[in-house]
């Protein structure tokens, strides 16, 4: 199993509430200044994007986005950030939730983490009911956006790979930090 589940374990220890409750928009711009990025917001950018200004990193986002949207796009950007995929001198990286590539793929995760922690899929599992619908319904009735519902569903989908793996790497480790 990749570095990415190292990182997030990482991310739980650096960034207060990380994977346990869900970060809203405000959460989301405290959590990037703690950590000494600027935020921004943007009319011109999609969703977000992050990039390097002098030393500076800097995050922007279009505040015209449902707060679902706005979760997805800057916890991705933040997980690019964290997870080192921004340098100086490079391209912006945009926001792009459907992408293959491997660096889009893991900041992705990382927005996922913020929109839905693994608490609330804990709970589920515990209940014995943690299944693609659960989580679906559960997103659906409080964090949904402008995204369509086959697109949630490929989230929600995506959101319960990452629970499942995470659990597995904490079982074989003897950690549980999901609770
Ligand atoms: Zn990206």
């Amino acid at each position: 199993m990749g570095s990415i589940y190292n990182k997030i374990f990482d991310f739980e220890t650096k960034w207060n509430g990380f994977n346990k409750t869900p970060f809203s928009k405000n959460d989301l711009i405290e959590l990037a200044e703690r950590n000494d990025i600027v935020v921004l917001k943007d009319h011109s950018v999609k969703n977000a994007c992050a990039f390097h200004y002098g030393n500076r990193k800097i995050v922007m986002y279009n505040p015209h986005q449902p707060d679902m949207d706005f979760t997805l796009s800057l916890g991705h950007e933040l997980g690019h950030i964290g997870l080192g995929h921004v340098k100086p001198h490079s391209e912006p990286l945009h926001a792009n939730f459907y992408s293959n590539s491997t660096i889009e793929k893991d900041a992705g995760i990382i927005g996922f983490l913020f929109w839905a922690p693994s608490s609330d899929l804990h709970q589920m599992d515990n209940a014995g009911r943690l299944n693609l619908e659960e989580i679906y319904n559960h997103c659906k009735d409080y964090r949904y956006g402008d995204i369509e519902g086959a697109d949630l569903e490929k989230i929600c989908k995506a959101r319960l790979r990452i629970y499942n793996a995470l659990k597995r790497i904490k079982k074989n480790s003897h950690l549980c930090t999901l609770c």
